[in-house]
């Protein structure tokens, strides 16, 4: 009966490798959104308890309610809508963790603190930067995240990079004495890259004792045609290609 259960998040029977989850949950009425952005809802609609056939719920949701990924038509009327991204670069790809937890509120990332995991940086491969900010999910401080700076970003993009994920509301500071700051974004989305937001636990794949140079995530958005963003169920794991030799 519950065979697909994972909520222990251990490693159930029959599972094939151990997922590490970096979604937040979605909770109705009691998730983080931006200004102006719908908040997340779910009401039940059909209820086996009043007689119906089934559970089914309404949802209300934002196309960047909770751990989602921004699309290029985000920023850009000509932009790639979310329905049409390379999937191929979502699934299973190779992603490099950078570890930025040493940096505090509103502090940048730069190109030089990226340097030791530069190398490893190509097309095809995603670039999660763990800030340790998701811990502050759904408090004041969740917005005083520390941000990618304009260089670092436009670097990260020349080694051919597409997607960038955080652990954090934005790559981009959110500072409103600043006024609206979306230099990272536009650069980004303005570039064919996509931007995946509120990512949730990073720091577990650290912890998790996994090989860093051999993780692999998936970061797969809803086929929401023509639309801005979508959230995604966001996981990642160990593939285990370097273990296994070719005779
Ligand atoms: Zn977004």
């Amino acid at each position: 009966m519950h065979d697909l259960s994972t909520a222990s998040n251990d490693v159930s029977p029959l599972s094939l490798r151990k997922l590490i989850d970096l979604t937040h949950p979605l909770i109705s009425s009691n998730v983080f959104s931006c200004p102006g952005h719908p908040m997340y809802a779910a009401q039940r609609t059909l209820s086996l308890a009043k007689g119906d056939i089934a559970n089914v719920h309404t949802l209300q949701i934002g196309t960047h309610s909770g751990t989602h990924i921004d699309a290029p038509y985000h920023f850009f009327d000509d932009g790639i809508p979310v329905d049409e991204l390379d999937l191929s670069l979502l699934t299973a790809a190779p992603a490099i963790l950078v570890d930025m937890r040493k940096k505090n509120a509103h502090e940048a990332i730069t190109w030089e603190d990226l340097g030791p995991y530069t190398a490893r940086m190509r097309a095809g491969v995603a670039v999660l930067i763990c800030t340790g900010w998701s811990k502050n999910w759904g408090q004041p401080t969740y917005t005083d995240h520390p941000y990618l700076d304009g260089e670092a970003s436009r670097r990260i993009l020349e080694t051919g990079v597409r997607v960038i994920g955080i652990d954090a509301m934005s790559p981009d500071e959110v500072n409103p004495e600043k006024g609206d700051c979306i230099d990272v974004h536009r650069l980004v989305l303005g570039n064919g890259g996509v931007i995946v937001e509120n990512l949730n636990g990073l720091e577990k794949v650290v912890e998790s004792g996994i090989r860093l140079d051999d993780l692999v995530v998936s970061l797969l958005p809803l086929r929401l045609t023509s639309l801005d963003g979508s959230p995604v169920r966001a996981v990642a794991w160990e593939s285990g290609r370097q273990h296994t030799s070719i005779n």
